[in-house]
């Protein structure tokens, strides 16, 4: 495993435990707001989390979640709340969107445990936003609040001041924001432009594995093309195809970054791949249509007591799978940074230098892979599958070694 780096606060910096828990208030509760939520309550900070929407929602379908994410999950005792939703592939395999065929195939189940020291797992967003949720509820019953919208804050001293848009003030000690690649937050603390749409579009939908004559396989599937590619997975223990479509498009028309599609659309976009990709198409109630928007790594993450996480800190594309993963491994460094240290600004300081050379290169991955999986063209095919498909052939150890930075990394 290669070594780990870490946030945690240099002895002679922690202090004796508080009378007084110190107060975060954490703006959005996704994947990112839940879990920095958690990882505080376990601390030892009274948490609240304010999420702008009435409920969390079901859009968004599945996340893979890899062992870098899993270590991170099980430190915070979620994995044993999600077990029943989730799906261990048996590997990850790269196929032809066309043709179907599989150019290489890596084992996973197994080798995730034995070389990183966690699990490889599939799952549904929502089911993982409930696991978290269940964890934080279990330490702070009443920490997270529906429908409350973070507008901006004001700092004075050592307080953070949170304004809500009813009028709504609340003082703390720490602001995190976790509301996402629109942060309202980062645009107050680093102005600049709003994230940029990436020229590629996602189609995401989920479908039943009964309703199949042509089953994806179930594994972590990447079905290759010119300009587009697929990937299929399995969540909710297996009983679910879960579909992303990500499609090179010039420019993003529709208003609102995120949208219901059109089958006709995502057939055209898929005209001529394999029959089980056609067949997550033609089988779905409805499909999502999101657009793919990033921005350069920042300065800085933080401001006196407000810190940002996850997408509002570092959007990226989803080709590595790594997002949520990314927002989860803030969360525990987060943690680790604040544990018993008396100057917030400066562990938000170790906070940022311990995380962004790690995120930016995930950054830069995730967007080489996206590059590679839409070659699409025979003798560029060839020339980079076909060296890919000898390596996990005859050294699978040698991949999987590369790999050990990302899976084997982050603050566990
Ligand atoms: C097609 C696709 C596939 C993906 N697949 C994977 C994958 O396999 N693995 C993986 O790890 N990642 C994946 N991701 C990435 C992952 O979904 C995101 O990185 C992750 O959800 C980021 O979490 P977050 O909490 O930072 O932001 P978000 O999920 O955007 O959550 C932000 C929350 O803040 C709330 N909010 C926003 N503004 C405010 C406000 N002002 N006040 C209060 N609340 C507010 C929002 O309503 C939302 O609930 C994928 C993404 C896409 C688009």
């Amino acid at each position: 495993m290669s070594p780990t780096v870490s946030a945690r606060p240099v002895e002679g910096q922690a202090k004796a435990a508080r009378s007084t828990p110190r107060h975060v208030v954490v703006a959005g509760g996704g994947i990112g707001g839940l879990a920095a939520g958690l990882a505080l309550a376990r601390g030892g900070w009274r948490v609240t989390v304010l999420e702008q929407a009435a409920m969390f929602g079901e859009v968004g379908a599945g996340v893979q979640i890899s062992p870098n994410g899993t270590r991170c999950l099980e430190a915070l005792g979620v994995m044993e709340r999600l077990e029943g939703a989730l799906f261990e592939p048996q590997s990850i395999e790269l196929r032809l969107g066309h043709s179907g065929r599989r150019m290489f195939s890596l084992p996973l189940r197994e080798k995730a445990m034995e070389r990183w020291g966690g699990r490889y797992v599939h799952i549904h967003r929502a089911d993982l936003a409930e696991g978290l949720k269940d964890a934080l509820e279990a330490i702070a019953p009443d920490a997270l609040t529906y429908g409350k919208t973070v507008t901006e804050y004001r700092q004075e001293g050592a307080r953070a001041i949170v304004i809500l848009d009813d009028g709504e003030e609340l003082t703390c000690d720490l602001l995190v924001g976790a509301d996402g690649v629109h942060s309202r937050l980062r645009g107050q603390m680093l102005g600049g432009d709003p994230a940029t749409f990436t020229g590629m579009v996602a189609w995401r939908t989920t479908v039943p594995v009964d309703r199949f004559t042509s089953l994806p396989p179930p594994t972590a599937c990447i079905w290759t093309g010119h300009g587009r590619h697929a990937v299929t997975t399995r969540i909710r223990g297996g009983s679910v195809v879960n579909f992303v479509g990500i499609v090179e498009e010039d420019g993003w028309e529709a208003e609102g970054w995120n949208q219901t599609g059109e089958r006709a659309d995502a057939l055209a976009a898929f005209d001529g791949f394999a029959a089980p990709v056609r067949e997550v198409l033609e089988q779905c109630d409805s499909l999502n249509r999101w657009a793919l928007l990033g921005r350069p790594p920042l300065p800085r993450w933080s401001d006196g007591q407000v810190v940002l996480v996850g997408d509002a800190a570092h959007p990226m594309l989803p080709s590595l799978a790594q997002g949520a993963v990314q927002a989860i491994e803030d969360a525990v460094a987060l943690g680790e940074a604040l544990e018993g240290v008396e100057d917030v600004p400066a562990a938000l300081n170790a906070f940022y230098k311990c995380r962004i050379a790690r995120v930016t290169r995930v950054q830069k991955e995730s967007a080489k892979n996206a590059k590679m999986f839409h070659h699409g063209n025979p003798l560029m095919e060839a020339l980079v599958y076909g060296p890919m498909a000898l390596a996990t052939a005859f050294a699978p150890g040698f991949v999987r070694a590369r790999n050990d930075w990302l899976f084997g990394g982050g603050p566990l």
